[in-house]
């Protein structure tokens, strides 16, 4: 049995359904955390990850089925798990076109899901966290919240937007707790290329591209930006979130971490 450094922590992911999120979801559960699930998909898709969360040793896993573009559903799924201890943003949507080609009710879900929702469920669960003197909030950008690449404008613009809001949110709650509770911190994790269902979309468009297999589409992705030529997997990034969970990270706040093989280095 893993540490269970959070027995007895609630959390909730949301796009704690798929990829990264569920990752996350089932490292927290691994170290003891009671876990609440958001996201969307079919019945079983929902079925197979509450069970992979509860698999991985979660004392209790229940599911939050909020869409993110409704502020009002966010608002109710907060206030009935109003006692969270952490806190993933993890949903997130990716569409890619043109500038001038891009359709503006794709420009305006991106932001919703991507940047407006973290807002929602940030400024909901602060001040609950700050009250009992503990408290973490990770929040799952990307590179493209550092850097820009084109035809990405909805996404990066939302994701440089996560990173400026959570560094707000980091100095507003900065002094709360103490270094024996843990205090409140916000961070972001701001990954390079990780194979999920998010990038597949680009992975066959890149393999058609250049005629090839899938694996090849994947080899000419990183092998454009990223200089490890390797993809992360869901539980690299899980590992990081983990340890921004635990108490002794009580200082580490307010960060961008890039987690890219050495994109953002370039
Ligand atoms: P994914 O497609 O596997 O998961 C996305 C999750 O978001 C799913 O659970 C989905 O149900 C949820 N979601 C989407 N729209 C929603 C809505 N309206 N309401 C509620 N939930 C919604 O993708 P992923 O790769 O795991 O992405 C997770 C996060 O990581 C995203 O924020 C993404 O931008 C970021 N990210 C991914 C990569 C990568 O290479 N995969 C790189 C950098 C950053």
């Amino acid at each position: 049995m893993s540490d269970q450094f959070l027995a007895g922590r609630s959390a909730l992911v949301t796009g704690g359904t798929s990829g990264i999120g569920l990752g996350i979801a089932e490292a927290l559960a691994a170290a003891g955390a009671s876990v609440v699930i958001n996201g969307l998909g079919s019945p079983e898709q929902i079925e197979e990850a509450q069970a992979k969360v509860r698999q991985a040793g979660a004392p209790s896993v229940a599911f939050a089925g909020a869409d993110l573009r409704d502020v009002s559903a966010i608002e109710s799924m907060m206030a009935e798990h109003s006692g969270i201890d952490l806190l993933i943003n993890s949903a997130g949507v990716q569409f890619t076109a043109a500038f001038a080609d891009m359709p503006a009710e794709r420009w305006d879900a991106l932001i919703a899901i991507n940047l407006s929702a973290a807002f929602h469920t940030m400024r909901l669960a602060l001040p609950g966290m700050a009250e009992r003197g503990f408290g973490r909030v990770v929040n799952i950008a990307s590179v493209h919240g550092l850097v820009a690449s084109v035809q990405k404008a909805p996404y990066v613009a939302s994701k440089f937007g996560l990173v400026g809001l959570s560094k707000v949110a980091a100095l507003e709650y900065a002094a709360a707790g103490s270094r024996e509770s843990g205090g409140i911190t916000v961070n972001c994790v701001c990954p390079g290329w990780v194979e999920t269902p998010l990038i597949e979309p680009q992975i066959q468009a890149r393999a058609a591209q250049v005629g090839g297999s899938r694996d090849e589409g994947v080899r000419e992705l990183v092998r454009e930006k990223q200089p490890s030529q390797r993809m992360s997997s869901t539980a690299d990034i899980a590992a990081l979130c983990l340890f921004l969970c635990r108490r002794e990270a009580h200082n580490l706040t307010g960060a961008a971490l890039p987690v890219d093989g050495g994109w953002t280095s370039q």
